[in-house]
């Protein structure tokens, strides 16, 4: 088997199938990001997460034309920077869109996602429409949304006719998202942690990260991933480290168990190390 081939998949809600760890390169300049897809895709991942405003879409698509890997066993992921330097029409939206596929050198993506709800602007669900003809076009093969809050997942789902096939959310032992899980639970979303190590902060350090690492002869980062893979999350990892991007795709030969993932759900604070999207509006 393939390496490729051991990563388990999610069924989206409209039956596309996205792999349960991906790589993520926000904060990744251009001129690094193809090494480290490179090195992602050579260790296994298949799933790459970018977005417009991490200003890395054209070396992540290097890699990824460049990789001879087939196309359609590649799964990637960009966004709309919905930034408050222009009304979102259709037409604006789907420039953006264009812009994308262009600097990635790519005819489709497999997700397209609204990166923030910025609620005070009241445009998320125009640009959700704009998005719904994308993904009729084809050239997305499912479409979703990132850092919505429930109340803007609530309003979306009722006014609007494509239920989103995932939210990419901040989400971390230190923040659970319980509500937001739940609520994607019901309405078969797809849960899409960012940040799931903490960004590398206290949360690897944390004593009982480290004591169930010990444990079972693995590091906190593989810990830590395990129990986003066992609560059925879809993670992306980032590093630009070969040896700590091929740790983190590792964690597919040992399991957590109950007492485990009893001890880090206590870990839960809801602390955030990202912004509040209920605020969050930024250019
Ligand atoms: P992360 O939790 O993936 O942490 C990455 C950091 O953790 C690295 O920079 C490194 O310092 C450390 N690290 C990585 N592997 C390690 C290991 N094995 N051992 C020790 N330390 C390790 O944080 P992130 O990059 O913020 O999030 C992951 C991805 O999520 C991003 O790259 C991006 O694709 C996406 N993201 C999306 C949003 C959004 O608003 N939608 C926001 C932030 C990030």
């Amino acid at each position: 088997m393939s390496k490729a081939a051991s990563i388990p998949s999610i069924t989206l809600n409209n039956g596309v199938e996205m792999p349960q760890l991906g790589f993520g390169v926000f904060q990744v300049p251009d001129a690094e990001a193809t090494a480290a897809v490179e090195s992602a895709l050579a260790a296994g991942y298949r799933s790459i997460d970018t977005a417009a405003v991490y200003e890395n879409e054209t070396g992540t698509g290097k890699a990824l034309t460049g990789s001879g890997i087939a196309r359609d066993e590649l799964f990637v992921t960009t966004k709309l920077w919905n930034s408050a330097s222009q009304a979102w029409t259709r037409d604006a939206v789907l420039r953006e869109f264009d812009a994308s596929l262009e600097r990635l050198g790519l005819d489709y993506v497999d997700l397209y996602l609204i990166h923030w709800p910025r609620a005070v602007r009241d445009d998320y669900l125009s640009i959700y429409r704009a998005f719904e003809g994308i993904a009729e076009s084809g050239r997305a093969r499912a479409i979703g949304v990132s850092n919505f809050q429930p109340a803007h997942l609530e309003r979306l789902l009722a006014e609007t006719s494509v239920v989103p096939a995932v939210n990419q959310i901040e989400l971390h032992p230190f923040l659970a998202q319980s509500e937001l899980r739940a609520l994607h639970a019901r309405h078969g979303i797809t849960t899409e942690a960012w940040a799931p190590l903490g960004q590398g902060k206290e949360l690897l350090s944390a004593p009982v990260i480290a004591g169930i690492a010990d444990k079972h002869g693995r590091t906190p980062a593989q810990v830590v991933l395990r129990w986003h893979l066992q609560l059925g999350h879809v993670a992306i990892p980032k590093s630009v480290t070969p040896s700590r991007i091929r740790e983190n795709f590792d964690v597919f030969g040992f399991a957590l168990d109950d007492e485990d993932m009893t001890a880090i759900a206590a870990l839960d604070t809801g602390t955030r190390l990202g912004p509040d999207p209920d605020e969050f509006d930024v250019n």
